[in-house]
């Protein structure tokens, strides 16, 4: 049984880690849970060396690198989000500006992009030479093998609990590596790549958007800590019976993980994958990465070792040959 927190903050992959662990302060400081979160996932879109988020995001088949984020606010329940973005340094705080916004708060490409400098927010080539090496290797590996390119999820989302019970959500991605253009995942998409409610918790999620979609689930998770579940219990729940429904369907299922807290700051994860990092810290728990696997219908997970922090730090920097 967890201990209750009257803050804590929550993160899919090891990579929100040092963003998590600043934020954490911000919180234990009663600083607003907007701040925290804003404050981790920018943290993670400035970072080269995460293929998957921001600057150094990985491209579409045609080489250009387009975004998505989102922020939702758990106190008035406002969105913001933007989609296949190009250039915009930190899609994040504009997602959030856009949740200020009574109307046109979910805007996409070119739209969505005119308006974030219109209002100040910096422009900034977001294709690495690192990003455009990985792609030219992907190409080589699948496509002009005839070989499916899709592969590997990354998005950053956090949650963020503060003093006030306000409970903040926001995610960032590239999306899926070698996406089409113009394709969109979960993680813009309010009740499937992330969802908050002050009044319960909130969840967000990382994997195949196309299967997370499928089950609103980020929403779904939320809904069933309303009705009395635990966030871990919520979240094994939920991603359970998505994955039984899509492999009824389709006899598979795509990758899902997804992190949730609820507004006393006890937390959850559920994943259909091995190793599903995550960061998490609150006012009784100090900022930890875990790694989260499944066994039957319950995730369990343990504290990465330095074996594996360090075996990261090789594969995020190794040389892209
Ligand atoms: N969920 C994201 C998407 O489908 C991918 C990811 O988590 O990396 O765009």
């Amino acid at each position: 049984m967890q201990s209750s927190s009257n803050w804590g903050i929550i993160a899919t992959w090891r990579m929100a880690y040092e963003g998590i662990s600043e934020s954490a302060q911000m919180l234990a400081e009663d600083q607003d849970s907007t701040r925290a979160a804003l404050h981790a996932v920018t943290r993670v879109e400035d970072y080269p060396y995460y293929k998957s988020v921001g600057y150094g995001g990985l491209p579409n088949e045609c080489g250009e690198v387009e975004l998505d984020a989102a922020f939702m606010n758990g106190d008035t329940l406002a969105v913001g989000a933007l989609a296949g973005v190009k250039d915009l340094a930190n899609p994040v705080l504009v997602a959030e500006a856009l949740s200020r916004e009574r109307f046109n708060s979910f805007m996409v490409g070119e739209g969505a992009r005119e308006w974030a400098l219109r209002q100040g927010f910096e422009e900034k080539p977001m294709l690495t030479e690192r990003a455009q090496q990985h792609y030219v290797k992907r190409r080589r590996e699948t496509i002009d093998r005839g070989l499916s390119p899709y592969a590997g999820h990354d998005t950053v989302g956090v949650i963020a609990l503060d003093q006030q019970r306000k409970m903040s959500v926001a995610t960032s991605t590239s999306g899926l590596f070698m996406k089409r253009p113009g394709r969109v995942g979960d993680s813009p998409v309010s009740g499937s790549g992330f969802y908050a409610d002050s009044h319960i918790g909130a969840a967000t999620a990382t994997g195949l958007g196309e299967d997370l979609m499928k089950g609103c689930i980020s929403y779904e998770i939320v809904r069933r800590m309303g009705d009395g579940l635990s966030a871990q219990q919520a979240a094994d729940s939920a991603v359970w019976d998505l994955e039984q429904r899509l492999l009824e369907r389709y006899g598979r299922a795509g990758d899902l993980s997804l992190v949730c807290m609820n507004n006393r700051g006890e937390f959850g994860v559920a994943t259909n994958i091995d190793n599903f990092s995550f960061s998490v810290a609150t006012a009784t728990h100090p900022s930890t990465i875990y790694l989260a696997w499944r066994e039957g219908k319950r995730t369990h997970y343990r504290e990465a070792d330095q074996e594996w922090l360090d075996a990261y730090q090789d594969r995020i920097t190794a040389v892209v040959s």
